[in-house]
């Protein structure tokens, strides 16, 4: 397998808030590289160079053919899957390093920050902008978002993103977080909703 991982900062406006970020005129974009990849039911140890990992919980599309600047229009045609992941972001180095104006990079990309479920097709999705996805931590819902609150549409991010960066298959592209990000603590049961169907299910060590 050779693909990357494309991430979206700042996409819902209740979680732009929360972080006391501004709203963004375009998209925020990251990269995570494929050893950030944790499948589904793998554990995620935490790492011992932050003292304050979060969750954001956020709908992940797959892409399904090589694409460079896509039109908006044409943009469903590329995906071929979606799923849900976490983007887990060292939340203490990222904002040492916002402070200093710095990439925050490291803060995002380090080994097996992307958790990511098994993909559906998208024809099971009568409208991929209204789809209900939520994170229960130790059986209680910590996040909880609808992709209708997204700042930058799907495809709006897939023609946007495919402008700077050539989109192969099976890359991936995390499309932002709603509010609730908190920390996670070592034991923590992680329980990802797609529509109420649970397709990602980790355990923190
Ligand atoms: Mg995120």
């Amino acid at each position: 397998m050779n693909m990357k991982i494309i991430g979206v900062g700042r996409n819902y406006l209740d979680h732009v808030r929360e972080l006391q970020n501004e709203k963004p005129e375009t998209p925020v974009i990251f990269m995570k590289p494929e050893t950030a990849l944790l499948r589904n039911h793998q554990p995620f140890y935490l790492p011992e160079f932050s003292q304050n990992i979060q969750h954001e919980i956020e709908v992940v599309i797959r892409i399904g053919k090589e694409g460079k600047h896509i039109s908006e229009k044409f943009a469903h045609k590329y995906i071929d899957g979606i799923g849900i992941g976490i983007d887990f972001t060292a939340r203490d180095l990222q904002n040492q390093l916002k402070a200093k104006g710095l990439p925050w990079e490291l803060a995002k990309s380090f080994d097996y920050s992307a958790p990511v479920s098994e993909m559906i097709p998208p024809s099971e999705f009568p409208d991929i902008q209204n789809i209900e996805f939520r994170l229960d931590v130790n059986g209680q819902t910590r996040q909880k978002g609808n992709t209708s609150q997204m700042i930058f549409s799907i495809s709006f991010l897939i023609a946007h993103i495919s402008k700077y960066i050539t989109l192969k298959k099976g890359d991936l592209i995390f499309t932002g977080t709603p509010q609730g990000v908190s920390s996670v603590q070592i034991d923590d049961h992680l329980e990802g909703y797609l529509e109420n169907r649970k397709l990602l299910d980790i355990y923190v060590k």
